[in-house]
């Protein structure tokens, strides 16, 4: 069965009677959207703040390949196996965007017997999050042309708008445009383009913002531009955009509560990019959770190196989060691919490829355990193609490295295929191995901060930039010193090369051009070629995807 066909046969409560049930969370204090979707209240998410926290378990991945992992599935598997050994726990996971939907990647509400439901809504237009993200970053945008339309009173550079149109859409012909054209009437005419939305800084400031007057600020101090011959920064507050920007964005900050195939409950709520932001869900649904739950299981995007490393270094050292432990998720697959194995034959047992892709796993385990201090367990997910002979040389090769290992089904099995995963889990966090560290210091130059990412998670020897490159960093280091960085690189692999696979050593990393994210509190460092608005596939996933006269959806995975 195809996972939109599991999950139309799900069984779903309705989300109030699972809120009050399993989270003491009274109807009055939720909105729901339909029977199986709820926004909560923030003030009731304010009113818990005395509770102690639960303990927050990451789960993230080996660098991704072509042949996939499944981190959301294993996130979603392990929090309903900790629900079946009777653990109070909460899933906290991103809203997945509607581009790759129809591209290669389908959706993202997990796989399999690991799902979450209602799958249609939450991987299409599920309450509106992306639609007033993209709303109030457009907002800005409009407000910038009408104002050098008007009398540019701020003297903007019409040349120099650092901040450009987003839509939830992959469509390359809106890399690059020309907006204002026809006269007069409609403006300047100046360069432009689309982003897509979870790209956006407003998304990323909203999943940081702890509450409606945090998100304002930040929505204040987004960069728009420079202005003429002084080279003055121009701030969306000095537009007067961010109270609107804020107003549309109230609805959007209260974290969504839905369910699982096995009606366990889960935050789904926003949804930055893994590349240009920082790739996990928000910071309000994981604190909530951590007061709702004694176990709050959530995932991070693409593989260690970006994903827990801005888990870690951005949402955690801003939330002022602490993780107790990690999952680091891997595939037979995924690894003989790191091996060398093209993706027509990884179906083909192959110990040589394994063992030789094996690296990948190693160098994320050895960044998990020693750069970031966090105990961690590796979960093998199973594939049915996995042979026993391959199952058993994994295992022996993570146990000769000290680490706990598990195979999981939960895929296939749901929740039950990863009790034993939960167990060890439980063991693992509640015994306070964590001996949690970032990776840098909040206070050092952003040009040292990058190279030790660079070197003690990528194997890189060094990084480099050309001179106008590292006097923008130079400068922004003055200012911003205390802003972590954003690493934007393939995620296919630990260096600036998406066919290095493995674990390449001694490799120097290139950054191309620097972003102050200014209302989102960090630099992005862009390394290597890296899109910021994807296209579709030569034949895209939307030619499967269709509705009948029910209005029951195919085709959707
Ligand atoms: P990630 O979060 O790492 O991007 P997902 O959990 O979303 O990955 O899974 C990606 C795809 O792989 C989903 O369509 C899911 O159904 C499929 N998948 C995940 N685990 C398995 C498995 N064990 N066997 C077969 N397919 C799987
Ligand atoms: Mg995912």
């Amino acid at each position: 069965m195809s996972d939109i066909e599991i999950a139309q046969k799900a069984k779903m409560r309705p989300i109030i009677d699972l809120a009050r049930d399993r989270l003491g969370i009274a109807p009055e204090h939720l909105d729901p959207y339909g029977h199986y979707k709820a926004k909560l209240s923030l003030d009731y998410i304010d009113s818990l703040k005395d509770r102690p926290n639960g303990k927050l378990i990451l789960v993230t991945a080996i660098s991704p390949t072509p042949a996939g992992e499944g981190k959301t599935t294993t996130t979603v598997g392990l929090g309903d196996a900790l629900n079946r050994l009777g653990k109070k726990t909460m899933i906290c996971l991103r809203e997945p965007a509607l581009g790759p939907c129809f591209g290669v990647k389908g959706g993202a509400a997990g796989g399999g017997y690991a799902q979450v439901v209602p799958m249609e809504d939450i991987n299409l237009h599920f309450t509106g999050d992306f639609h007033a993200i993209g709303v109030a970053h457009n907002l800005l945008s409009a407000m910038i042309d009408n104002h050098i339309h008007h009398d540019n009173r701020l003297n903007l550079d019409p040349r120099r708008i650092a901040w450009k149109r987003v839509i939830d859409m992959n469509d390359r012909a809106l890399r690059d445009i020309v907006i204002g054209l026809g006269g007069t009437a409609n403006g300047f005419a100046r360069e432009d383009g689309f982003d897509i939305i979870a790209a956006s800084e407003v998304m990323a400031i909203l999943c940081l913002s702890n509450s409606l007057k945090e998100l304002k600020e930040r929505l204040g101090n987004i960069l728009v531009g420079y202005t003429r011959f002084d080279d003055k920064p121009v701030f969306a507050r000095d537009l007067n955009a961010h109270g609107a920007m804020a107003a549309l964005l109230k609805d959007a900050l209260r974290p969504n509560l839905v369910q699982t195939l096995e009606n366990n409950p889960v935050f789904v709520h926003g949804g930055p990019f893994a590349n240009i932001a920082h790739g996990c869900n928000s910071v309000v649904a994981t604190k909530a959770a951590l007061k709702l739950a004694d176990y709050v299981v959530t995932e991070a995007g693409f593989g260690a190196d970006l994903g827990a490393e801005k888990f870690i270094d951005i949402k955690c050292r801003k939330a002022g989060l602490k993780p107790d432990g990690v999952v680091l998720v891997a595939t037979v697959r995924a690894l003989k691919s790191h091996g060398g194995v093209p993706v027509k034959e990884l179906q083909k047992e192959n110990l040589e490829a394994l063992d030789a892709g094996f690296v990948n796993l190693a160098r994320h385990l050895d960044n998990v355990q020693q750069r970031f201090g966090l105990p961690c367990v590796v979960a093998i997910n199973h594939f049915t193609s996995d042979t026993d002979a391959e199952i058993a040389l994994l295992k022996r090769k993570v146990e000769e490295k000290g680490s706990k290992v598990i195979v999981c089904r939960h895929w296939a099995e749901g929740g039950k295929g990863a009790e034993e995963l939960a167990r060890e889990v439980v063991q693992m966090v509640d015994s306070g191995q964590s001996n949690f560290k970032f990776l840098y210091e909040e206070r050092a130059p952003l040009w040292d901060k990058i190279k030790t990412i660079a070197t003690q998670l990528y194997g890189a020897s060094d990084i480099t930039a050309d001179s106008k490159v590292r006097q923008q960093l130079d400068r922004l280091s003055e200012e911003y010193s205390h802003f972590p960085v954003c690493i934007a690189k393939t995620q296919y692999s630990f260096s600036n090369d998406p066919n290095l696979k493995g674990a390449p050593s001694g490799h120097v990393l290139s950054i191309r051009e620097v972003r102050p994210s200014h209302g989102a509190e960090f630099v992005v460092a862009v390394c290597g070629s890296m899109m910021t608005m994807p296209g579709l596939p030569k034949v895209p996933a939307a030619e499967a995807i269709d509705v009948d006269e029910n209005g029951r959806i195919t085709g959707l995975f």
